[in-house]
């Protein structure tokens, strides 16, 4: 019964939302710069706290000249700064990048680790990030990146009662099957920026407002 709302939901929303616009990391084709797995996990980093197309643009000027991490220790923390801004929290990112990189020479030959215990014992990548260089960039599909809108939504619709995102990634994996776990996180977040909003969800036009329990929707429009 419940494979079966999934799968409806499921549905639903992929005719919704399968030509919304991707974020740059879960996009298959880029255009300005070489998708690797360190383009996509500098993409990523950027990413956090930026708006998507401020993150796009960011990525672009940054990485279509440094895009290995070997070209990106040779400029300074202050050029980086320069070429990000204005994501948000630029200057940590900056250094954040310069780090990481210096990491990925020193402890794993110039490589970005394509295990999930590896990249998450280096300092600054979370297991959001760390999911989505998997997925997007090593192209391993066993992984589930869950942000906010990841997180909350399945809550809300009554799949899973969760408190953390990484709670929920355990507790979606058990149930959500392995053939949409790819564009989750893309229909998701569309979703979730669109009508399941944080604050106030758009439940009267939702187009899954029947399989959906509204669980803690206190207010919606
Ligand atoms: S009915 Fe409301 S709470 Fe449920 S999925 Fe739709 S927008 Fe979200």
């Amino acid at each position: 019964m419940q494979k079966e709302k999934i799968d409806n939901v499921m549905n639903i929303l992929q005719k919704h939302y399968i030509n919304h616009p991707q974020p740059l990391v879960s996009r298959d084709k880029w255009e300005h710069i070489p998708k690797t797995p360190y383009t996509v996990l500098i993409s990523c980093l950027l990413s956090l706290r930026t708006k998507d197309e401020v993150t796009e643009e960011a990525s672009i000027r940054l990485l279509e000249k440094y895009n290995t991490p070997q070209t990106m220790i040779t400029i300074p923390k202050q050029s980086i700064q320069q070429l990000i801004y204005p994501v948000g929290f630029y200057k940590v990112k900056a250094k954040r990048i310069k780090d990481i990189s210096k990491t990925i020479i020193e402890t794993y030959d110039g490589k970005v680790p394509d295990s999930i215990q590896d990249l998450l014992s280096i300092k600054g990548i979370g297991r959001k990030t760390a999911n989505i260089v998997m997925v997007y960039g090593h192209n391993d599909t066993n992984h589930l990146p869950i942000d906010t809108h990841c997180h909350r939504i399945p809550n809300r619709l009554g799949w899973i009662s969760t408190k953390t995102p990484e709670e929920t990634e355990t507790e979606l994996k058990k149930i959500l099957p392995k053939t949409y776990w790819k564009i989750f996180n893309h229909l998701f977040v569309s979703f979730g920026q669109t009508i399941c909003t944080p604050i106030s969800p758009h439940c009267t036009t939702c187009p899954v407002k029947s399989y959906c329990k509204q669980k803690n929707v206190k207010k919606h429009r």
